[in-house]
């Protein structure tokens, strides 16, 4: 905890009151494996287009590591297709298979301490930080906060965090440092970022008039009051 601790966990709680009625795909809880495919999926484009891909993967009866392990790859590459970049992200999983097969099992890997599995997951070709950190947090669910492009444009609005750079690990630091290491604080703080992102505090014209957190920041958009 530091001097950011009061900050933060009152950002959380307003985003709790606007977001917490709202669902979303990783919250509370969602199948491990949906999930490491999601997170690796995701990369590069939106999760409607995510959603596709995991519709046709789960028609096929696809979504279980030895059924997706088996499929030719150019079947994967055709079920993946809706969420672009169908090719690349075919292979990615198919290194992510072999990385769960090293281990025996989805169930095995998953139970490694947080911080050995992070650095499996960073050694396996196709997935970086953000990737890592989800799979982490919200399939093995143990303590990973999750930074991406959402967290950084709505700390740095509200002028919060090292908004002087992108670094991925600079921007986890800052919340790791501050916040309880508590994994369901953690996996709900970025879930309510990522609402308050798609919901309230989009890239174009944030509808600041309905966010509880305008009185509190410095980017409100004056303009910005109306859906
Ligand atoms: S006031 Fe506007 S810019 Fe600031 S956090 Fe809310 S929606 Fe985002």
């Amino acid at each position: 905890m530091n001097g950011h601790t009061p900050a933060l966990m009152e950002i959380y709680g307003r985003l709790d009151a606007m977001h917490a009625p709202r669902g979303w795909h990783w919250w509370p809880d969602a199948d491990p494996f949906e999930v490491c495919v999601g997170s690796i999926l995701v990369q590069n484009t939106s999760w409607t287009n995510v959603e596709g891909a995991l519709a046709l993967l789960r028609d096929a009866g696809a979504l279980n590591p030895p059924a997706m392990a088996a499929l030719p790859p150019a079947r994967l590459e055709e079920l993946v297709r809706p969420s672009g970049q169908y090719r690349q992200k075919a292979r990615k999983l198919g290194a992510f298979l072999a990385l769960v097969e090293s281990h025996g099992s989805l169930e095995a890997l998953l139970a490694l301490p947080a911080a050995e599995l992070r650095e499996r997951l960073l050694a396996t070709w196709g997935i970086g930080p953000e990737t890592a950190d989800a799979m982490v947090v919200y399939a093995a669910c143990q303590p990973a906060f999750v930074v991406d492009a959402y967290t950084q444009r709505i700390f740095s609005r509200l002028a919060i965090g090292p908004t002087h750079t992108a670094d991925y690990h600079e921007w986890q630091h800052f919340f790791v440092a501050a916040l309880e290491p508590d994994r369901d604080l953690w996996a709900r703080y970025h879930a309510l970022i990522v609402m308050h992102a798609k919901h309230l505090c989009r890239k174009q014209r944030p509808r600041c008039g309905e966010c509880l957190l305008a009185g509190r920041c410095p980017g409100r958009d004056p303009e910005g009051s109306t859906p």
